[in-house]
C-alpha cells in the first residue's frame, strides 16, 4: 500500500517518465528536491511557558522561475509530504504554465489548539526561520490546509518589518487590504468547478442535476461546493473532519457555509442526515470531489466509489493503488496538478499586481483563469489521446517535459 504521499509522488513520476526520453541526469535532478531546510523554533504560549515547533520549506526547482507553493499547520506534516507537495507544486505551475518552480511549507502544529497570540507569534517566527529561502523574486508562499488570509498577512508584515518597506509581492492569498487579489480566496474551488464541468461535458452528463458529493468544506471544498451548485448540479453530501450531512433533495450549500462559520462544523446542519466520511465515498453520485487530505481513497475503499467523475480538489486524495482500481472502471480522475490549479493561478495573478502595483478587476481575473484552465484541460486531453495515457500521466508528461526542456535550454553550471 503506497499512503506515504512521497512515496506515491515518486511512484507517479517513475511512471510517467517512461514515455519521456531524458538523460538519466535530468531524471535524477527532477526526482530530487532542489533544497531542504527543517527549523526547529521557540514559541511563547499564553502560560509563559515556551515550546519547540519544527516546521519545513522545500523547494523542488527553479528551472522555469521562483519557487511558489503553500504552508501547511496540520500535526501530521512531515518532511516527507512537504517533499511531495513541493514536487507536486512544480508539476502544477507547469502544466497551467505559470513562470514557476514547485515549493512547499509546513509546521507541525495543530492550529485549532493555539490563541491567536500563539498563532501569530509561530508565523512570525516561522517566516523569519525561512526568510533566509523566501522573498518576492525566489521564493513566495502562499495558503494551505490550517493557514489563510491572516497568517499571509503576518507573514507580509514580518518579512516588510525586517525589510523596512512593505513587501506585499512575498507572499501570496493575502487579504485586499494589503495587496490581495480578488478571486483569491474562491480561486481553487472554481478550478475544481471549471475542470469539472469540462469533464461533464466530455462523459457526455448533464449539469443540471448532478449529484456531487464532497470530502472537505474549507477554503477549497466550500467554493467548489456552492460555485457548482449555481451551475445547476445537486450537492447531495458534505463532511468535515467532525463528519458528513447528506440530503438526496441537495444541501443549499451557501447555507450550510454560514452554518458551519457559526457551528464549527457541518454536523447538525437542519434537515439533513449524518453520514460517516468513509460512507459518504460509497453514495451514487455523478462527481465526488475529494477536498481534504491525501491518501483518502486507497485499495481498502476504492472499490466502494460509484462516482463517474472525481475531481481532486485535494493534493494527492487518491493513492496509486486506488488510481489504478478507478481507472479500470473507467472513472474519469481530473488529477490534482490540473483540478485544484486555480488557486496557484490566482496566486500568480496576485504576484504580478503586487510587483506592478496595478490592480485588476475580478472579472477580468476570472476571465483569465477560466481561459488558462480550459486551455490546460484540452491540452491534457490531447496528450492523453495522444500517447494513450490517463489523464494524471498525460498531465505530468506535459509538465515535466516543459521543466526538462528548461533545465536542458539553460545548460549544467558551472
Ligand atoms: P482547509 O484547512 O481550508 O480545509 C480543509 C477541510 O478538510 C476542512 O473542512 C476540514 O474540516 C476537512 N478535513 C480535515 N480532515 C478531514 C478528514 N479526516 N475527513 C474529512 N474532512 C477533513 O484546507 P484547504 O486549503 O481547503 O485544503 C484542502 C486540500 O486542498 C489540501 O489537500 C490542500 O493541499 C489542497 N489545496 C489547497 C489549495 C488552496 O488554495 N487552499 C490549493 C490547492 C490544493
Amino acid at each position: 500500500m503506497t499512503d506515504n504521499l512521497y512515496l506515491s509522488t515518486l511512484q507517479e513520476f517513475d511512471k510517467t517518465i517512461r514515455h519521456l526520453h531524458l538523460k538519466a541526469g535530468i531524471i535524477a535532478y527532477l526526482r530530487s528536491p532542489k533544497r531542504e531546510l527543517t527549523v526547529n523554533f521557540p514559541v511563547e504560549m499564553d502560560d509563559g511557558s515556551v515550546r519547540l515547533f519544527t516546521g519545513y520549506r522545500v523547494h523542488h526547482t527553479t528551472a522555469l522561475g521562483p519557487t511558489k507553493g503553500g504552508i501547511r499547520y496540520h500535526p501530521s506534516v512531515t518532511l516527507d509530504e512537504v517533499r511531495a507537495l513541493a514536487m507536486r507544486m512544480t508539476w502544477k505551475c507547469a502544466v497551467v504554465g505559470l513562470p514557476y518552480g514547485g515549493a512547499k511549507g509546513g509546521v507541525i502544529c495543530d492550529p485549532k489548539t493555539l490563541s491567536i497570540r500563539e498563532l501569530e507569534n509561530l508565523t512570525r517566527r516561522y517566516a523569519t526561520e525561512i526568510a533566509i529561502l523566501m522573498n518576492p523574486q525566489g521564493d513566495i508562499p502562499a495558503p494551505d490546509m490550517g493557514t489563510g488570509e491572516r497568517e499571509m498577512a503576518w507573514i507580509m508584515d514580518t518579512y516588510s518589518m525586517h525589510h523596512g518597506y512593505s513587501v506585499p509581492a512575498v507572499v501570496t492569498g493575502k487579504p485586499l487590504a494589503i495587496g490581495g487579489s480578488l478571486g483569491r480566496a474562491e480561486a481553487t474551488g472554481r478550478g475544481v468547478v471549471l475542470t469539472t464541468l469540462e469533464a461533464l461535458k466530455q462523459t457526455n452528463i448533464p449539469v443540471e442535476g448532478a449529484r456531487v458529493v464532497l470530502q472537505g468544506f474549507g477554503k477549497v471544498g466550500a467554493p467548489a461546493a456552492y460555485l457548482i451548485e449555481e451551475h445547476g448540479a445537486k450537492v447531495i453530501a458534505v463532511s468535515d473532519e467532525s463528519g458528513g450531512v447528506y440530503s438526496a433533495h441537495g444541501l443549499n450549500t451557501r447555507d450550510l457555509l454560514a452554518y458551519a462559520k457559526t457551528q464549527g462544523t457541518v454536523v447538525g446542519y437542519p434537515g439533513t442526515e449524518s453520514i460517516s466520511n468513509a460512507d459518504l465515498f460509497a453514495l451514487p453520485c455523478e462527481v465526488l470531489m475529494p477536498c481534504a487530505l491525501a491518501s483518502q481513497i486507497t485499495a481498502a475503499n476504492a472499490s466502494r466509489v460509484q462516482a463517474k467523475i472525481i475531481a481532486e480538489g485535494a493534493n494527492g486524495p487518491l493513492t496509486p493503488e486506488a488510481d489504478e482500481i478507478l481507472l479500470e472502471r473507467g472513472v474519469f480522475i481530473i488529477p490534482d496538478i490540473l483540478c485544484n490549479a486555480g488557486g496557484v493561478t490566482v496566486s500568480y495573478f496576485e504576484w504580478v499586481q503586487d510587483l506592478q502595483s496595478f490592480f485588476w478587476g475580478e472579472e477580468e481575473i476570472n476571465e483569465r483563469l477560466r481561459q488558462i484552465l480550459v486551455r490546460s484541460f484540452q491540452h491534457v486531453l490531447h496528450m492523453a489521446q495522444e500517447k494513450h495515457v490517463d489523464l494524471r500521466t498525460a498531465a505530468q508528461i506535459l509538465a515535466i517535459q516543459r521543466v526538462a526542456e528548461a533545465m536542458q535550454i539553460r545548460g549544467i553550471y558551472p
